[in-house]
């Protein structure tokens, strides 16, 4: 094996801890604890298994947790009046809407209702549009870009001139992932499922972050030598030999790409962990900025 393993589980714990001591800090001096409202709609049970982590994440981070649970039926006017509700609350510094939202409701008008100092997922399109904008900073990054770019910058720290390739376009992975590879100064390319010759792009690659969804799409021989490697997929495939009768895989061929990347995130243990890690940080940083 030539590829180091980036350690996204002890570095999301570092950062949690570091979190969790600020917010003691600001509660011993006397302020209010950060809040976060996670808003979940209908029972979808991914999602619902997320937010727990989240609820949960809060709770060791003495961070205070409002949630809210709405039926799959709720109307748009329901969700809206909700978020108004929180924008004007002062307890809640962050307000995190679970996404996806059900069928027939407009996540786009749901984001934007939201105060863009609670928007701690960093969804709100003018966080998103300034995200894209030379000089202009958004208040919040999105938590799974944020965080892929933190490993990355654990063990390469400039990206000047680099090439970087994101694969997958998404608006919650791959674009905010790419925006900021730029903004780092990378060269980056964007690929998605109407590009030719994949593997042909990849190679380029001295930073190659994966977020398909497609399980181990990513082999040995796709990848730079040496190249730092960060598999953002989550995806689960059978296996008999498991309790479970599954395990989880990302979108890069482990066994293979470990013998070719300079650095590679496993999965689990790779990107996961530091999602939660950066919505605790995106908090305490809106209750910084409520100081104001
Ligand atoms: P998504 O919304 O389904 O987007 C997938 C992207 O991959 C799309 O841009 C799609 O292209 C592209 N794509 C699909 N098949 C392809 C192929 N064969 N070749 C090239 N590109 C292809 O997924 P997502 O929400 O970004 O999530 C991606 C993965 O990350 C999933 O496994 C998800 O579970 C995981 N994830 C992990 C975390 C975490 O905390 N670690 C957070 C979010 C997501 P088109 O645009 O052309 O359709």
């Amino acid at each position: 094996m030539t590829a180091q393993l980036i350690d996204g589980t002890a570095t999301a714990e570092q950062i949690r801890g570091e979190v969790t001591t600020e917010v003691k800090e600001r509660v011993a001096s006397g302020k209010i604890p950060p809040g976060l409202a996670t808003v979940l709609v209908g029972d979808d049970p991914a999602s619902h298994t997320y937010v727990r982590s989240k609820r949960k994440a809060c709770a060791e981070a003495g961070i205070e947790s409002f949630a809210f649970e709405l039926p799959a039926t709720s109307s748009q006017q329901e969700v809206e009046e909700l978020v108004e509700r929180l924008n004007a609350d002062p307890r809640v510094n962050g307000i995190l809407v679970q996404l996806p939202l059900p069928k027939g409701l407009d996540e786009e008008r749901v984001l934007r209702a939201i105060s863009i100092e609670k928007d701690v997922d960093g969804f709100h399109p003018m966080n998103i549009g300034r995200l894209a904008q030379k000089g202009r900073d958004p208040l919040f990054v999105p938590c799974t870009p944020s965080g892929v770019m933190y490993l990355i910058g654990s063990v390469l720290p400039s990206l000047e001139g680099a090439n970087a390739v994101v694969l997958g376009r998404s608006n919650i992975v791959g674009m905010p992932v790419a925006l900021l590879l730029v903004r780092a100064n990378a060269t980056v390319t964007i690929c998605h499922s109407r590009s030719h010759d994949l593997p042909g792009i990849t190679r380029q690659a001295d930073v190659l972050v994966a977020a398909v969804g497609k399980p181990e799409m990513v082999r040995g021989d796709w990848v730079k030598p040496g190249a730092v490697v960060i598999d953002v997929g989550i995806n689960r495939v059978e296996d008999a030999s498991r309790p479970r009768g599954y395990r989880m895989v990302g979108d890069v061929s482990f066994d293979e790409v470990k013998e070719i990347a300079g650095y590679l995130t496993p999965v689990p243990g790779g990107v996961g962990p530091m999602t939660i890690a950066m919505l605790m940080s995106n908090t305490l940083r809106a209750s910084r900025l409520s100081d104001h």
